[in-house]
Order: C-alpha cells, then sequence, then structure tokens
C-alpha cells in the first residue's frame, strides 16, 4: 500500500480533519516483479547457446584461415563480430536484473586509470574506422574500484560516440584530475541529445526517439548500467550536449593522485 495525506488543525492545535489516500501497489509491484524474472530468465537462457555458437565461429575461423580459404575466413570474421554483439546485449540485460535484485558484484581494487582508458581505446579503435583521438590523458594516480565494472563505463560511452556520429565522427577522449577525483570526458560531434532529454539517458531501457535517433540500434541500457556502476563506486555521470552539434560525457571517480613506486 502506498498512502500519503494530509490533517487540518483547530485554532488550538488539535487534528480537526484528517485528507488521506491510499493506493494498493501490489498488482504494480508483482507486474515489475514478473518483468524482472522474464528479463532474467530470458537472459540466461540466450546465454548458453550464443557461448557455443560463438565457440564454433572461432573454431571455424581458424580452421579457414589454416585452409587457406580467406573470402570464408572473413565472412566467419563478421559473424563473429554480430556474436559479440549479441553476447553484449545479453550481458547488458542479466546486469540489469542483477542491479534490479542488488546482485551485481563488485571486486575493488587498485589500478592505473590511465593504463586502462588506453587497453579500452585500443580494442575499441580495432572495430571502427573513426578516430577515438587521446588528448590530455595523463593523469597518473590510481583507482580502487572495479576495474572491470570501469571498464565496461569508458566502453559504453566510447561506443555510444562512435555510434551516434556520422563519419567522419572523430571523438576525442580526455582526462582532469583534482586532488581527490579524476575525470573522464568522451566528446562526439554526432546527433546530439535535446536538452529535455538529457537527464532521462541515463533512465532503464530510455531512447530518444525522433528521426535522427531512432536509427540506431540499441536496448537503452548502458547509461543505466554506467550510471549504476558509478554510484556503487562513489563517482558521478552527467552529460552535456547541443542536438545536431555532438555531446560530451564524463563521469567522475575518487582518486589518489599519487602512484606508488
Ligand atoms: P542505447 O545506446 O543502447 O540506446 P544507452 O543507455 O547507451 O542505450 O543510451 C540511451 C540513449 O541516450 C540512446 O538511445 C541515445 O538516444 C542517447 N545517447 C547516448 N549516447 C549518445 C551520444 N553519444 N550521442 C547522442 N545520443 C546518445
Amino acid at each position: 500500500i502506498r498512502a500519503s495525506g494530509k490533517v487540518r488543525y483547530t485554532n488550538e492545535g488539535k487534528p480537526a480533519l484528517i485528507i488521506g489516500v491510499s493506493f494498493d501497489i501490489t498488482d504494480h509491484k508483482n507486474l515489475q516483479q514478473q518483468k524482472d524474472d522474464f528479463i532474467s530468465i530470458a537472459s540466461h537462457e540466450l546465454k548458453t547457446p550464443v557461448t557455443s555458437i560463438k565457440a564454433y565461429t572461432q573454431v571455424l575461423e581458424r580452421m579457414l584461415k589454416q585452409k587457406g580459404d580467406e573470402r570464408e575466413a572473413a565472412m566467419i570474421a563478421k559473424m563473429d563480430a554480430q556474436v559479440n554483439r549479441l553476447t553484449s546485449l545479453i550481458g547488458d540485460l542479466l546486469d540489469v536484473t542483477k542491479i534490479n535484485s542488488g546482485k551485481l558484484q563488485f571486486n575493488d581494487r587498485v589500478f592505473a586509470f590511465n593504463e586502462l582508458v588506453a587497453e579500452v581505446i585500443e580494442e575499441l579503435q580495432r572495430t571502427t574506422e573513426k578516430h577515438v583521438l587521446i588528448n590530455n590523458v595523463n593523469y597518473t594516480g590510481t583507482v580502487h574500484a572495479d576495474r572491470d565494472r570501469i571498464a565496461q563505463v569508458i566502453t559504453n560511452l566510447i561506443s555510444n560516440a562512435i555510434k551516434y556520429s556520422p563519419l567522419p565522427g572523430n571523438i576525442i577522449v580526455s582526462s582532469i584530475s583534482t586532488e581527490n577525483e579524476v575525470q573522464l570526458c568522451v566528446q562526439d560531434f554526432g546527433v546530439g541529445i535535446p536538452a529535455d532529454k538529457q537527464e532521462l539517458v541515463f533512465e532503464q531501457f530510455y531512447r530518444v526517439s525522433g528521426d535522427k535517433q531512432h536509427t540506431f540500434p540499441g536496448l537503452g541500457l548502458g547509461l543505466y548500467i554506467s550510471s549504476e556502476i558509478l554510484k556503487r563506486e562513489n563517482g558521478r555521470i552527467w552529460v552535456n550536449s547541443v542536438e545536431g552539434k555532438g555531446s560530451t560525457f564524463c563521469f567522475a571517480l575518487p582518486a589518489s593522485p599519487v602512484t606508488q613506486a
């Protein structure tokens, strides 16, 4: 039951009138639970066959390369890339069910922030002809957080910058550090986000609708997951964007500026 109400008092301060409303939200909660359960079961069930397809495509690609069948090997490599996309979509759905049930695990440790940024950029640069330019990522301190989860956040922001910008679509990654935090910003010159939608993009399943935005594939989960990860790591995430001009997504994490020798 969700209830709210107001009390009117007499001049002597005694309650004279109580007005209240109560809603039975049991149905709403059940529906929410059913939705969460469905996403959880479906994503678990999808994971097994996709993992198996992934293993076979890799074996096939290797076999074809060994035989010198370059054209067929290239086709299998494309298939493998699509399987990776599927794996990542299923991974996002699984993460959401874990977030909703409070079961997203974190394994925090100390790591060099810059090295992680460089690693992620290198990996993503291999998947796109757009240029991911590194500008001023020269922070030498460390961060205490879950390295894989922070990699996931950086990957989300750069992948979005790539996805939502037309060619040539340069992307600029830069960082600023203060005494106790490090900030990383990813700037693109793509479609941008209307001002009234900028807060909403961090919500679960939210996707900006409109002519320019609807053609891009996605589930609307990456930024929600990223903001939940940053919440758990005592960080924050925000966006500055101008529709039609581009967006800059930034996040901040608590950090120690001095690296141990
Ligand atoms: P997805 O990209 O899968 O839809 P996200 O949670 O990553 O999900 O992003 C939510 C929405 O925010 C996107 O659907 C898109 O409308 C908008 N968005 C995110 N990043 C950008 C960007 N760099 N440029 C323009 N729009 C963006």
